[in-house]
């Protein structure tokens, strides 16, 4: 099977890319270094608090990125100021090679970088399948009803809920439901915000399975995650966040290895 265009020539374990949506007309992407998602000197604040300070960071296409860090480093708000949820007050974020820099949220999704927020926010008043078609709804192709049925066979529980009420779904189910509208976008680069977060170890481990499966088939990926060894488990590389400024950068594989790292981060998450 050929690469097609817009997937890493290499890395793929071969399974077939269904959700990574090739698009040429998008901006253009610096071939040498295949860098998608490029931020520089971020500063974001909320009224008189300064919660990213000159942040910087560069996720390459075919990639999973983690940014890790305690509560309150600034992790939420760096997603948040890349997605257009907040505007950023200095620094810029290139996404493709476009300067998107306080772009609206609509304008920044429709570009395919897309995101999962904290804490699921899917439609509990909306079917299972009702909540998937509403994450293509930027969508003029026709292939939103085939990408239902593969989401359906990736998340085989949700395809028994379909007709069933979101809100009425577990915690594990909604979160598979938030991945799963997310991917009815067909993200260039999808962000996911603390998948885990309030998870049983069990659900932990198949929401993680998932983003593995994904890169595997060649996705993009920015993970934000306070579950630090997970993420260190799944990503090629990690940024540590403190204080809303990043304090280290490296290969995932490295940090994990690291004393320091290990004595901050992953003490708490067997
Ligand atoms: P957590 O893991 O707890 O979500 P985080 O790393 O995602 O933490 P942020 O939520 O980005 O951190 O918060 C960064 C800083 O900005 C914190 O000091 C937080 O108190 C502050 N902050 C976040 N949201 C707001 C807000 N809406 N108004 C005021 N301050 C905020």
């Amino acid at each position: 099977m050929s690469t097609p265009p817009g997937l890493p020539p290499s890395g793929a374990t071969g399974a077939t890319p269904v959700f990574v949506a090739p698009d040429p007309s998008r901006g253009t992407l610096d071939a040498a270094t295949a860098q998608m998602l490029v931020v520089e000197d971020l500063h974001t604040s909320y009224g008189a608090i300064e919660a990213l300070r000159g942040l910087s960071f560069v996720v390459r296409q075919g990639t999973v990125v983690a940014l890790i860090g305690a509560n309150g480093a600034g992790k939420s708000t760096t997603l948040n100021s890349i997605s257009g949820i907040i505007v950023p007050t200095r620094g810029t974020v290139r996404f493709e090679g476009r300067d998107i820099t306080g772009w609206r949220a609509d304008r920044v999704a429709g570009l395919g970088l897309v995101q999962v927020p904290e804490g699921r926010q899917i439609l509990g008043p909306l079917t299972v399948e009702e909540n998937l078609q509403l994450g293509a709804y930027s969508r003029r192709d026709g292939g939103v009803r085939a990408d239902v049925t593969r989401t359906f066979e990736r998340f085989p529980r949700l395809a028994e809920r379909r007709r069933q009420l979101a809100g009425s779904l577990s915690g594990g189910e909604q979160q598979m439901l938030a991945i799963g509208r997310a991917l009815m976008a067909r993200p260039r680069l999808l962000m996911l915000d603390e998948p885990s977060l309030g998870l049983a170890p069990l659900i932990v481990r198949e929401v993680f399975a998932i983003i593995a499966e994904l890169k595997a088939q060649g996705s993009t990926i920015l993970l934000v995650e306070q579950n630090a060894r997970k993420a260190l488990a799944v990503a090629d590389e990690a940024y540590v966040l403190e204080g809303g400024t990043i304090a280290r950068h490296g290969p995932a594989a490295q940090l994990r290895d690291d004393p320091s790292i290990v004595e901050a981060y992953l003490g708490r998450h067997a």
